[in-house]
């Protein structure tokens, strides 16, 4: 017999009534200011993930312990912002509504706002944990409000001050350093102070987003913006794992660019964050 050709990420084959996590791409890539390309993402992510074992001998866990339903990608149309974000707000809302973790695969790194504005709705003390190479608190950007270079800033002005956490941050104007001694928690280079921040955020909801770019070009050439200097890929691994012990509410991954990937080794290096960050996850 021939079953349909459906292409997940990783065997991710869970029902969506039986899922506690929901994965969906956002294949936009519209405000990148530099390198396109990461609206293939998603599904370069889903092809390659059949090189990936579901077995992970760090946590000791299979992709088949744990239920994750793979929505695919949103339909997103490229030149209208303001419209993509309010498509991947209702995706994310119907996954909220529906009591199971929305889990987004980027795209450039504007779609977290979306989602997380679908998680602010339901979870107003909301926090945001942020890995990144770039400070992204640009208020404006070649003057564009929404732009992946502003979307912190964006999160900032429905959080408010002192609800962004930022890791591994190395890139970005002096204003925006500046700026974010005042109004959020911005950690330079690398995750010293990752633990103390944790402690302050046991028990309330946390929104995680992943910008692949907070990893060192030599470990992940593959992004539209790659920063030298960055992190390596068990230190972010180990940094992952101890904020997903933390109350996740919505979390995504982002900014990988099968375009500057001729090796694949960058989608390989993608893959197998978000396979650990699904086993590391715990239904609260
Ligand atoms: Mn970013
Ligand atoms: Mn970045």
């Amino acid at each position: 017999m021939w079953n349909k050709n459906v292409e997940t990420f990783l065997g991710c084959d869970a029902s969506f009534e039986d899922a506690d996590i929901v994965i969906f791409g956002a294949p936009f890539d519209s405000t990148t200011s530099y390198r396109p390309g990461t609206r293939f993402a998603s599904r370069t992510m889903r092809a390659e993930s059949f090189g990936l074992e579901t077995y992970s001998p760090y946590l000791d866990r299979d992709i088949e312990e744990v239920n994750v339903f793979d929505g695919g990608d949103l339909e997103l149309p490229f030149g209208n912002t303001s419209k993509v974000l309010d498509i991947i707000k209702a995706a994310a809302k119907k996954i909220l509504d529906s009591r199971k973790l929305p889990c987004m695969i980027g795209g450039e790194h504007l779609v977290t706002l979306g989602s997380i504005e679908a998680a602010f709705e339901k979870y107003p003390d909301l926090h945001v944990i942020q890995f990144d190479a770039h400070t992204d608190l640009r208020d404006e950007y070649l003057g564009e409000k929404l732009s992946h270079a502003t979307v912190m800033r964006r999160i900032w002005d429905l959080l408010g001050d002192g609800r962004i956490s930022q890791f591994g941050i190395r890139s970005g104007e002096r204003s925006e350093f500046i700026w974010a001694k005042e109004h959020t928690n911005l950690n330079k280079y690398n995750f010293e102070g990752l633990e103390e921040t944790i402690l302050t955020l046991k028990g309330r909801p946390i929104y995680f987003s992943l910008d692949l770019d907070v990893l060192d070009p030599s470990v992940f050439p593959g992004t539209g913006t790659p920063e030298a200097g960055g992190v390596e890929f068990i230190e972010l691994l180990n940094a992952v794992y101890k904020v997903m012990q933390l109350d996740i509410v919505g979390m995504d991954i982002n900014e990988l660019s099968p375009v500057y990937d001729p090796t694949g080794a960058s989608t390989a290096v993608a893959c197998k964050m978000l396979r650990e960050m699904l086993l590391a996850y715990r239904k609260k």
